[in-house]
C-alpha cells in the first residue's frame, strides 16, 4: 500500500554524462521511522536524497512520496522538507531573521504565530542562545542545527537530511538526535545519510547500504547481523580459561588468537556466526560460567560498510 509508506521507490536510475549515478535503486521506506542511507564516496547518496527532495529528477524509475507519485517536474513534493550539502541560509541575516524570511515566504499564520514558532524550533536546536547573532559567524555544527530547525518550521511529513551530524558538539548531537527521534515519533519519516556509524546505529532502525549506485542491503539493522557471515565478538566471563576451551570446543566457533589484550587476559575474541555464537553462551551459563559482556568488536553495520569498501578495492 503505498499510502502507508513515505517512500516507494522502483528501478530509479540517474545519469551524469557517463556517470551512473543510480542503477535501478529500490527503496521502501515505512512512515515514522529513521532510516540511514550508508555509502562510500560517490555512492549515490547525495544523489538519491536530491531527488526526494525534487532537486533533480530521475531519468528512470518510477518514484513514489508521501503517497503521490512523483512526475518530472523540479519541485519539492509537499510535505517533504531538508538539505543536501548543507543547509541554504543568509550569512548577514541571524538565526532569528532567517528563519522569520522563510516562515514569511510560506505565508501561512499570523505574525505573532510565527514567531512563537520561531522560538519554538530555535528551542529545540539548541540555538536560543545565539537567535540574534549572524549566520555568517556559526559553526558547521550551528549551521546544521540552524537548517534543520528552517526545515521544522514546515512540519514535514519527510525529512531528508544529507550528513547532519557532520560538525556537531556532543552537545549538538545530542539535540538534534533527540528532535529527530520525537519526529519519528510523533509519525515524521526521516531519511538521513552519515558516515558516522555509531549514529546511525544509535538512531535508525533501518539502513540502505548503497555503493555504486545499487542498493547493496536495505532493511531493519537487527538483520544485518546475519548479512554479514561471521563477525569477531569480544567475550568476557567470570572464568576465562575454561571459555577458551568451550569456545575452542564449539562447532563453528573460532577463538581469534591474535585479538589483543583488552581487560588483560579476563576477555577472548571468537568469530561465529549468531547461531554458533548462541550454543556457546548456552554451553558457557550450563558449566556455570557467567558471560559478563558480550559485544561485537565491529558493530554489524561498520563490518557491512567495510566489507563494501574491501570489496570495491579489490575491482579496481
Ligand atoms: P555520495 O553522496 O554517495 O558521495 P553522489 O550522489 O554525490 O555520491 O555521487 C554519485 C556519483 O555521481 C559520483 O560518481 C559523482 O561524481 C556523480 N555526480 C554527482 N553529482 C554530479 C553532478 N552534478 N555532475 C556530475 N557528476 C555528478
Amino acid at each position: 500500500m503505498g499510502t502507508q509508506r513515505a517512500v516507494l521507490a522502483r528501478g530509479l536510475t540517474k545519469y551524469f554524462g557517463d556517470v551512473v549515478a543510480l542503477d535501478g535503486v529500490d527503496l521502501d521506506l515505512a512512515r515514522g521511522r529513521i532510516h540511514g542511507l550508508v555509502g562510500p564516496n560517490g555512492a549515490g547518496k547525495t544523489t538519491l536524497l536530491g531527488l526526494l527532495l525534487g532537486l533533480a529528477v530521475t531519468d528512470g524509475g518510477s518514484l513514489e512520496i508521501l503517497g503521490k507519485r512523483v512526475g518530472r517536474m523540479f519541485a519539492a513534493p509537499g510535505g517533504v522538507a531538508g538539505f543536501v550539502d548543507g543547509p541554504g541560509l543568509y550569512p548577514s541575516l541571524t538565526a532569528r531573521q532567517n528563519l522569520a524570511a522563510l516562515a514569511a515566504l510560506s505565508g501561512k499564520d499570523t505574525r505573532t504565530a510565527r514567531t512563537a514558532r520561531i522560538d519554538q524550533v530555535l528551542d529545540e536546536v539548541g540555538l536560543t542562545d545565539v537567535a540574534d547573532d549572524r549566520a555568517r559567524g556559526f559553526s558547521l555544527g550551528m549551521r546544521q542545527r540552524l537548517g534543520l530547525a528552517a526545515a521544522l518550521l514546515t512540519t514535514p511529513r519527510l525529512l531528508v537530511l544529507d550528513e547532519p551530524a557532520n560538525g556537531l558538539d556532543p552537545a549538538g548531537k545530542k539535540h538534534v538526535h533527540g528532535v529527530l527521534t520525537r519526529l519519528a515519533n510523533e509519525g515524521t519519516t526521516v531519511v538521513l545519510s552519515s558516515h558516522r556509524m555509531d549514529d546511525l546505529e544509535a538512531l535508525c532502525s533501518e539502513v540502505t547500504i548503497l555503493a555504486s549506485g545499487r542498493v547493496r542491503f536495505s532493511g531493519p539493522l537487527s538483520t544485518l547481523a546475519g548479512e554479514n557471515g561471521a563477525l569477531d565478538y569480544r567475550l568476557l566471563t567470570s572464568a576465562p580459561e575454561a571459555a577458551r576451551r568451550l569456545a575452542a570446543d564449539t562447532a563453528g566457533v573460532r577463538v581469534v588468537a591474535d585479538a589483543g589484550a583488552w581487560r588483560g587476559a579476563e576477555s577472548l575474541v571468537v568469530s561465529a556466526l549468531v547461531p554458533a555464537l548462541d550454543a556457546l553462551v548456552a554451553r558457557l551459563v550450563r558449566a556455570d560460567i557467567a558471560v559478563r559482556e558480550l559485544a561485537p568488536v565491529v558493530s554489524p553495520l561498520e563490518a557491512a560498510f567495510l566489507a563494501l569498501t574491501e570489496q570495491q578495492e579489490a575491482a579496481r
